[in-house]
């Protein structure tokens, strides 16, 4: 496809804030692409070039980028730099210049999309150094060819920030659309926003919708998804959980007490050790191949050697999927670590084997989703548990099944829970006993309870240079929650933060991480992709008119990175109204008790 047809579509979207329209939009266009040519144009849509799960990242910085827009353009590095900071976005400099150039050399290329693909993939696959001026040439390449407009969205594609305000909901809604608006009888009303379907029509069409998004959970890839969606529901249905592709884990929702832990999730319940580790997803394929990723979808494999080698002496069977808590323990003592403390683990290539010495860690199992090559998503709760009982050989500070009870009884429950906390746990999980396990899901079924004020999960969208002793670093950061595919921002935080690189997470270090994803720079702040999560602890959530989430947080205090985490599991903001509501009754819980 040329690509100047995608980027038309790029441009109505960015053009309207109403995602009915957005849907409407992509749903059109979906309608008339080579079908084909389904897989990569997906990916393109999200702004991706690989799936959602893929280790790969396009790795190229501004800097590059800027390299590139001169070499294509023969605009200096400086004054590219100079037009970045006034206008804020690199494509839109990249957009102008070509114009500049185009008016001399009258020259307009025929990109298609499978072009960008192709030097775009090739450029992420360059490592090490040296390879600058290749990755350089490959980009300054599709750009000569590029016409003004295909140039802005050459750039923001590899700087992984497309601008278009298409989240996934929104993918998933135009693919259904797409493909089984016909029998669904859709009309919209672009007016109200809205759709117009009586209760017939709803249901049909809320079925494809469920279709399509479980579809999504199970291979976490729309290029996978649309093109079965093109073949038909049963080649949607027919998207198999395999192991040794990632799936999306299930996730919890959070209450006040056990008495609404038991509301949501039925008596009896599943009541497990909350362990404060990180989680792993643990697969094993046929080859006898053991892969282990976080609930992020990265692969982790080779930081844990000894993960594998515990589930191929304690685990039966020929395949499986296995979900779990990994915690850090003191080996001399045998005592349990928080989370902050091993989470080097997660990211270190180096030294591994004396990591492991010093900081093991103990894998707690508590769900199967895919056992001999049989999708186990469907079976009750209970029914995956006796399974794990029966295949798993636990092993104390190796690998085990979580701790659990299964009672209706609420006083049971609390006596579980405080020996949880007695036993350094972070808390308690509640599960329904009859439910199915729900990839990507946060519903009823698994809620958590904790003692403390939560900290948030938040994603830095911005930060501010220092002054004095932090002259050359980032000092403020400003954290943001998620709304509808944005990110909306609640506060300020510069408390928490580490002088010193060995005390724990540092100016520098944070520095470090920011400076590569600067997308806008005004005067000492400056604007950052949303990539980086950090852990936020706060005494209060109030209202506020100056950040536009429409809340703040009271002394927040900065804890540590979750790294292991992804944009998914940043706060919401309909979850920040809900704890702001619920706080009056929660502090006067902590003050009493
Ligand atoms: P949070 O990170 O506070 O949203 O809590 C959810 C996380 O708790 C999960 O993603 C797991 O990593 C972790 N966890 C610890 N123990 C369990 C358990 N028994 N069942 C489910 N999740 C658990």
């Amino acid at each position: 496809m040329q690509y100047i047809e995608l980027v038309n579509v790029y441009e109505s979207l960015e053009k309207t804030t109403k995602r009915l329209e957005k849907t409407e939009l992509l749903a059109e266009f979906f309608k008339k692409i080579p079908k084909n040519e389904a897989h990569e144009l997906a990916y393109l849509v999200e702004g991706r070039i690989f799936p959602d799960w893929a280790e790969n990242e396009l790795g190229i910085s501004s800097q590059l980028a800027i390299k590139s827009i001169s070499k294509a353009t023969g605009i200096s590095e400086e004054h590219l730099v100079k037009e970045w900071r006034k206008i804020g976005d690199l494509g839109k400099v990249a957009e102008e210049s070509t114009k500049v150039k185009k008016q001399q050399a009258l020259f307009s290329g025929k990109l298609t999309t499978h072009k960008v693909i192709e030097n775009l993939k090739k450029a992420s696959e360059l490592e090490g150094h040296g390879t600058v001026n290749r990755k350089v040439a490959l980009v300054a390449e599709l750009l000569t060819m590029a016409q003004p407009m295909e140039a802005r969205y050459v750039i923001r594609t590899l700087l992984e920030e497309l601008r278009i305000g298409v989240a996934e909901g929104t993918i998933r809604d135009a693919i259904v659309w797409a493909c089984f608006g016909k029998e669904i009888g859709i009309k919209y009303n672009l007016e109200n926003n809205d759709i117009d379907l009586d209760e017939e029509h709803r249901k049909v069409y809320d079925h494809y919708l469920s279709i399509v998004q479980e579809a999504y959970d199970r291979a976490n890839d729309f290029g996978v998804v649309l093109d079965a969606a093109f073949k038909g529901a049963s080649a949607l249905k027919k998207i198999e959980i395999e192991a040794g592709k990632p799936v999306k884990v299930e996730l919890c929702k959070k209450i006040d007490s056990i008495k609404e832990g038991f509301e949501r999730v039925g008596k009896p319940a599943d009541i497990e050790l909350k362990y404060d580790g990180f989680r792993m997803l643990i697969h094993k394929t046929e080859d006898n191949q053991v892969i282990i990723y976080t609930r992020r979808l990265d692969n982790v494999t080779k930081q844990f050697p000894e993960v594998a080698r515990y589930v191929k002496e304690h685990v039966h069977g020929k395949s499986f999927i296995l979900d779990s808590e990994a915690v850090g323990f003191n080996p001399k003592t045998k005592k349990y670590k928080q989370f902050q403390d091993i989470s080097q683990r997660i990211k270190r290539k180096y030294d591994i084997e004396k990591l492991e010495k010093e900081l093991p860690v103990e894998v707690n199992i508590f769900d199967i989703i895919d056992y001999n090559g049989e999708d186990m998503i469907d079976k009750p709760l209970h029914e995956r548990r006796k399974l794990l009982e029966k295949i798993v050989k636990p092993l104390k500070w190796k690998i085990k099944l979580a701790e659990n009870i299964i009672t209706g009884d609420e006083k049971e429950a609390e006596a579980f829970y405080k020996k949880a906390l007695k036993d350094g746990m972070e808390g308690i999980v509640m599960k329904s006993i009859n439910s199915s396990y729900q990839p990507g899901a946060r519903v009823d079924t698994w809620v958590k309870f904790k003692p403390v004020q939560d900290p948030l999960d938040l994603v830095i969208t911005g930060a501010e240079w220092g002054k004095g002793k932090r002259a050359g670093w980032f000092a403020s950061f400003i954290l943001s929650c998620r709304h509808e595919g944005k990110f909306l921002e609640i506060g300020k935080v510069g408390t928490g933060v580490k002088e010193k690189l060995d005390q724990g997470l540092s100016f520098e270090e944070l520095t470090k991480l920011i400076n590569p994803l600067i997308i806008k720079q005004d005067g000492r702040q400056v604007t950052v992709k949303p990539k980086i999560i950090v852990e936020v602890a706060y005494q209060e959530i109030q209202i506020s008119p100056t950040y536009s989430s429409g809340y703040a947080l009271r002394f927040p205090r900065l804890i540590q990175l979750r790294e292991e985490k992804g944009l998914h599991d940043v706060y919401s903001l309909d979850e920040i109204k809900d704890f702001f509501k619920k706080q009056g009754s929660r502090k006067l819980m902590w003050e009493v008790g």
